[in-house]
């Protein structure tokens, strides 16, 4: 099976990309088929056994559109950027032409200055032909895909409206004595077939130019990639290629350079700006053993590292990986839109010809044949112009793109759209406390004995040996103490996590256990520490109660503004811990959360969460995303800290690339927005329909005598791609604040 992105070009609208979609899918071989308007970007999952991508290419170029392998693709060429001013200057010159021809039959004093229409015919004509021949291909493939696969789309309503137009008046122009003997109008209306297609275009050129603005963001973070590495080769300092880079390589970071790849500080010492990842402003101290990520920036000292990760398993390339891919995705909200567009079309197409049948009958036996039927052809040619979808098809992608970019800015970086429509939707949040909530780095505060066969010093030895190999902070916190105290630790011959409750080890012929205290334990020393705050871990040796550590993990500073902030926002906070519930009520207290899950083992944080779902909580779960991923994964939108440089978080639908819980907040403002913007986006690409339409069909004639100009059918189409693509990049340039 493989995958691949292309790029698409030609698509006009929404309803192109289930066209080609779906054309994708009914191809022997593909598999799956994923078609992007906003992005214009078709994911294709293929067998190479059953398909060739050329044949691919050759069966969507049937349908008249062209697809293209991303790294090939290329600028819209010279000559069609041309054609397109061309049309655009006829058009806005026909235009103003028009609006004058308005006023002077409005305005009797001005009748002396009327166009001397008739005259102008000819001409018209000749520039309509032209706009037709030079930019009138997409529009008139659409007819004949109507016609042949029953595919209706924009193009195809713009097709119509712009040949029946043309069409008619070319009639009336060359054979005025048919249109006579037929009792038909002698009006022409090239002057609708430029102005219609003239604006298409330039509606066309400007969304994709603020498409581009809204999708800088993926040009920003490649931007970050460093291009020449300085590696140590044969003792030899060498500038090579980044591409020319290895696993292994040794290689020397100057001051104010951009780290080229993933990789360990071996020498040196120095600060480094992570806000391009992070969007954290705050420069990093880092040192010999430090993990430092490609696409940063070494602000002072110089350093020498060894690559770890290279290409696309660097840290900058999964994040711009992710944020392609959720740029790509659809959010559940767009299944409606998808929905009606797919049956927009044809309805309107409907309600075209009823309008031009219901006005050549009505209209001509009240209004007399010739302003009737003139009337009906206006209506005919304005329904399909102002009914084109592309507004439609831009409301959701847009907002979704203009959303993950902004996220990426922030250090937020978002799974898929469907991940921010969660967020966006839910009421309590849980919160983890080791990590989250506190620093995650706890510090050994007390050491207490209880067996008179080992000292203080004994059972630092015990335990930071036993801790050795665990990964867990408290672990991690009692080896670094007992070194610290100058103790030299043994190697354990076996070693056990027990998950959530501690670890065993064989030290010496010892069994070791440290662990959770256990709940008949009510020692007035162990629930005293518990009471301030601390985590006490109880060491066993050979199955005896030897002594008990207390260790203290601060709250982070932030902690309680955010959770005050959470519920100002109406959301219910929620603290959920492995730990006791003395240390947890402490903590809880201090943060300012009143609801404490604790005791809880790891493989029931997921069942808490699901128990708050079945009270019907939209939740939100937040937590390292290691021995948290099954809650992350049971919540409505999971939420991981990244600790360190890992950050492709499965289980996780968001992830914060900074441990501030303010990123939580800005995270959650995100989702709201992007959702809100989806929906204003909606509003006004259902509104100019929802009024033009009927406007357009004549109907508040009979009430208000008013019928619209096919002309200004097409001004109101561009205006709802406009407004939702405005909206859309007002989203891009609003400031998160936290
Ligand atoms: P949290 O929910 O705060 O992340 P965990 O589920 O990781 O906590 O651990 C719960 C409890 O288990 C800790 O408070 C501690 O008492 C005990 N524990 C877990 N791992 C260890 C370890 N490596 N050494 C000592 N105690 C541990
Ligand atoms: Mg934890």
């Amino acid at each position: 099976m493989n995958k691949k992105i292309f790029a698409i070009k030609n698509m006009r609208c929404a309803s192109c990309a289930s066209i080609i979609q779906n054309s994708l899918r009914n191809i022997n071989g593909v598999k799956q088929a994923s078609v992007n308007f906003a992005t214009e970007k078709a994911v294709i999952e293929y067998d190479e056994n059953l398909i060739k991508d050329i044949d691919i290419i050759t069966s969507i170029e049937k349908i008249g559109y062209i697809l293209k392998e991303e790294a090939e693709q290329e600028q819209s060429s010279k000559f069609e950027n041309i054609k397109n001013q061309f049309t655009f200057i006829i058009a806005v010159l026909v235009f103003v032409i028009m609006i004058w021809d308005i006023i002077t039959r409005l305005i009797k004093e001005l009748h002396m200055f009327m166009v001397p229409m008739d005259a102008l015919n000819i001409i018209l004509f000749i520039l309509s032909s032209l706009v037709l021949i030079l930019v009138g291909k997409p529009f008139m493939l659409g007819i004949l895909r109507f016609i042949k696969n029953k595919n209706a789309n924009m193009d195809t309503l713009i097709g119509i409206s712009t040949l029946t137009a043309y069409l008619y008046s070319s009639a009336v122009l060359f054979f005025p004595h048919i249109i006579n003997n037929l009792n038909l109008p002698k009006d022409t209306y090239f002057d609708v077939t430029i102005v219609i297609i003239g604006f298409v275009i330039l509606g066309k050129d400007l969304e994709t130019k603020l498409k581009n603005k809204t999708g800088e963001a993926i040009k920003k973070l490649i931007g970050l990639q460093a291009k020449k590495a300085i590696v140590l080769r044969n003792n030899e300092e060498i500038e090579i290629d980044l591409s020319e880079v290895i696993i292994g390589d040794i290689i020397i970071v100057k001051p104010g350079a951009k780290i080229p790849v993933d990789g360990k500080i071996i020498e040196g010492k120095t600060s480094i700006d992570e806000s391009m990842i992070t969007g954290e402003s705050m420069p990093v101290d880092k040192t010999v053993n430090d993990l430092v990520s490609s696409g940063t920036i070494n602000k002072y000292g110089g350093f020498k590292m060894e690559a770890i990760k290279i290409g696309k398993d660097t840290m900058l390339a999964q994040i711009i990986q992710m944020v392609e891919d959720a740029q790509n995705s659809k959010a559940p909200i767009q299944a409606l839109t998808d929905k009606i567009s797919a049956v927009f079309v044809p309805v309107v197409i409907v309600i075209s010809f009823l309008s031009i049948i219901l006005w050549s009958v009505f209209g001509s036996a009240v209004l007399g044949p010739s302003i009737g039927l003139s009337y009906a052809i206006m209506a005919f040619i304005g329904v399909l112009v102002i009914a084109c979808p592309c507004a439609l098809g831009l409301a959701t992608p847009t907002a979704i793109i203009a959303g993950v970019g902004k996220g990426a800015e922030y250090g937020i970086l978002v799974k898929d759209a469907e991940a921010l429509q969660k967020l966006s939707e839910i009421d309590t949040i849980v919160l983890d406390k080791t990590g989250t909530l506190t620093k995650g780095k706890p510090e050994v505060t007390d050491i207490i004995t209880i067996s008179n066969f080992f000292n203080e010093e004994d059972i630092l030895k015990f335990a930071g040996s036993a801790e050795k190999m665990s990964e867990h902070p408290l672990g991690e916190a009692i080896v670094k103490y007992a070194l610290q105290k100058n103790i030299t630790l043994i190697e354990p011959s076996d070693f056990k996590i027990i998950e959530g409750v501690g670890v065993w080890a064989l030290v010496k012929n010892y069994n070791i256990d440290i662990h959770k205290p256990n709940k008949e334990n009510n020692d007035d020393r162990l629930t005293a520490l518990q009471r301030q705050g601390k985590t006490v871990v109880q060491l066993k040796i050979n199955n005896e109660i030897a002594g008990l550590i207390a260790l203290s993990d601060i709250l982070k500073t932030e902690a309680k503004e955010v959770v005050q902030k959470l519920k100002q926002k109406g959301i219910k906070v929620i603290m959920i811990t492995g730990d006791n519930e003395l240390t947890a009520n402490f903590i809880a207290n201090q943060a300012g959360i009143s609801e404490v899950y604790a005791d809880v083992l790891p493989h029931e944080k997921a069942k808490k969460i699901k128990y708050l779902q079945e009270t019907g909580r939209k939740v939100a779960m937040v937590g390292d995303g290691i021995n948290d991923a099954p809650a992350l994964a049971q919540s409505d939108a999971g939420i991981a800290m990244a600790t360190g440089t890992d950050v492709a978080m499965e289980s996780a639908g968001i992830t914060l690339l900074h441990g501030n819980l303010i990123k939580l907040i800005q995270a959650i403002v995100l989702a709201r927005v992007t959702i809100r913007t989806i929906k204003q986006n909606l509003f006004w690409a259902f509104i100019y329909n929802i009024v033009g339409i009927p406007l357009a069909a004549g109907l508040f004639y009979p009430f208000f005598g008013v019928i619209l100009n096919p002309i200004f059918a097409g001004v109101a189409m561009i205006g709802s791609s406009l407004s939702v693509m405005f909206n859309s990049l007002w989203l891009k340039n609003k400031k998160l604040i936290g």
